[in-house]
């Protein structure tokens, strides 16, 4: 019997198909067979594949469909890949095909990717984390058809009043930002980038006050990040880090002046 072969989780990226990893991309023009999810995944990406290769597209597929061509093909000694939007270890259902893998005693390796919640800072040309502003960023989501532990419904993350980043939740923004406005001042800025990194990227800013008035006149709907917080504001450059400050010592610079 053949040996199975090695299954790989690839995080794709945001979408942009030059923001997946050398890893990934090595592994994409090895494989015989590829599963992406569609939903998210460009489909230049998939450029990245040898012609007349075995491609499915998970979006239309159910687990059980989708873990009978992953778990078939390794079987067969053919090389395997799993390809998700963003990194396969935030939302991304991983462990419930890792774990059909284990049943089955497939060997499976993760790829990490870049997260839309990071492509999204960056396509805002923002930093998460300021010294005295926060230091903390929050990945969540808003209740939906999954449901979410009470201790982190967005009303009680709020109070932290940390960098939020909100995945899935656009088509609930009212909510969300009802929930939000528990715990941060309404005059805290919030930005929600729709599709980072693709050609149709959308940018819109504003604050808790405005911003769902902004999500609804854009028609904003689906595959959208949501960030808020006070390191998103223009007016707080005085707070610049100080790990390049001419007094400030660290382990590789001794004191300037
Ligand atoms: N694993 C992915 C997240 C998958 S969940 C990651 O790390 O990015 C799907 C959600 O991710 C979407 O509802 C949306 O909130 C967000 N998302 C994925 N791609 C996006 C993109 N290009 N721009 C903005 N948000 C995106």
């Amino acid at each position: 019997m053949t040996k199975p072969t090695c299954v790989y989780f690839i995080g794709s990226g945001p979408g942009d198909p030059e923001l997946i990893t050398l890893k990934g991309k090595r592994l994409l023009e090895e494989a015989d067979v590829v599963v992406y999810a569609g939903s998210l995944v460009k489909e230049k990406t998939l450029k990245h594949c040898r012609r007349g290769i075995e491609i499915h597209n998970s979006a239309s597929m159910t687990l059980d469909e989708i873990m009978k061509v992953i778990v078939n093909a390794a079987k067969r000694g053919e090389k395997v890949v799993r390809l998700h939007s963003g990194d396969p270890t935030i939302y991304s259902a991983l462990k419930e095909q890792t774990g059909i893998l284990e049943e089955e005693s497939i060997p499976y390796k993760i790829v990490p990717g870049i997260s839309s919640a990071l492509a999204s800072a960056a396509a805002l040309k923002e930093e998460l984390t300021m010294p005295e502003i926060s230091q903390t960023v929050i990945f969540t989501r808003i209740e939906g058809k999954t449901p979410v532990p009470k201790s982190e419904r967005l009303s009680e993350l709020s109070k932290h009043q940390a960098t939020m980043c909100i995945f899935l939740s656009i088509r609930l923004i009212e909510k969300v930002v009802a929930e939000l406005k528990e715990g941060y001042p309404e005059d805290t800025p919030a930005a929600v980038v729709y599709k980072a990194t693709w050609d149709d990227e959308k940018i819109i800013r504003g604050s808790l006050k405005d911003i769902v008035r902004k999500v609804k006149e854009a028609k904003i709907k689906r595959q959208a990040m949501i960030i808020v917080g006070k390191t998103l504001s223009s007016d707080i450059t005085h707070h610049a880090s100080r790990l390049y400050a001419r007094n400030f010592e660290h382990g590789y610079r001794n004191k300037k002046g």
